[in-house]
């Protein structure tokens, strides 16, 4: 039946069915007159419209009450919306388990032309958890330079880091 449906709109059926739920919200905000951009109140189109969350709901206490509630959720381009979320993230001094974004225990990442920052002590964490390739003494070296790497920038923390 998915097979039939995709070979017919020529397009995966989530995908057409993504489009026409925005198709039917676009026509309602315009209805509404809610087509201006909540960010920089100016016009916006099918095409650049997207929806915000006025507080942002990622790394917040209550992620899903945010991102459910109605209240919370405005209208605006995508870009105004990407580059409000992006000064939240840079606004931001520490990550999601604590540590602190400063020069000794920040990375700085680019994903396809996002940039972005990541928490080199979780990310030491994380790299520990899957090592689980390699021999015996090599699987221990990496982890004896990952513990020394973790306890130095731990150091550098100081309580922060507990
Ligand atoms: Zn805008
Ligand atoms: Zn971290």
């Amino acid at each position: 039946m998915s097979k039939k449906k995709s070979e017919q709109l020529g397009m995966n059926p989530s995908t057409a069915s993504g489009r026409l739920v925005k198709d039917v919200l676009w026509k309602l905000i315009v209805e509404a007159g809610q087509n201006m951009c909540y960010a920089c109140s100016e016009e916006m189109t099918r095409e650049t419209f997207s929806v915000e969350h006025k507080v942002p709901w990622l790394d917040s206490e209550n992620p899903v009450g945010l991102y459910f509630d109605l209240e919370n959720v405005a209208f605006s381009h995508k870009m105004c919306n990407y580059s409000r979320a992006r000064k939240v993230q840079r606004d931001k001094t520490h990550c999601p388990a604590g540590h602190v974004y400063d020069e000794i225990n920040t990375r700085m990442t680019n994903t396809k032309g996002y940039k972005g920052r990541e928490c080199i002590a979780c990310r030491n964490s994380r790299n520990k958890e899957r090592c689980t390739a390699g021999t015996k003494e090599e699987r221990q070296r990496i982890r004896r330079a990952s513990y020394k790497r973790e306890k130095e920038i731990k150091r550098n923390l100081g309580p922060l880091a507990q």
